[in-house]
């Protein structure tokens, strides 16, 4: 299963779609009304991301694979 998203602290201005009109039960709300994500629930599929306007949601960044692996240590598309 991917990782759970996260939210930016910084970048969330607490316009409330992802909460309110997005929906989605892993996405909470903390007092000031900014969003956090509840890494319980999230399945990390992502479709979050597209719903907030001012990118504060994200994924976290992939790890690094191991030197000698296939992919060599280089950073993976997508
Ligand atoms: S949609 Fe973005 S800016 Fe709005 S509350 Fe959610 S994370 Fe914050």
């Amino acid at each position: 299963m991917p990782k759970p998203v996260f939210i930016d602290e910084d970048a969330c201005d607490g316009c409330s779609i992802c909460y309110s009109t997005f929906g989605c039960p892993a996405i909470g709300v903390k007092p000031g009304g900014k969003a956090f994500i509840h890494n319980e629930l999230c399945n990390g599929n992502g479709s979050c991301i597209q719903v907030c306007p001012v990118q504060a949601i994200k994924r976290p960044a992939p790890a690094k694979a191991p030197a000698g692996s296939p992919t060599g240590g280089v950073k993976e598309q997508g």
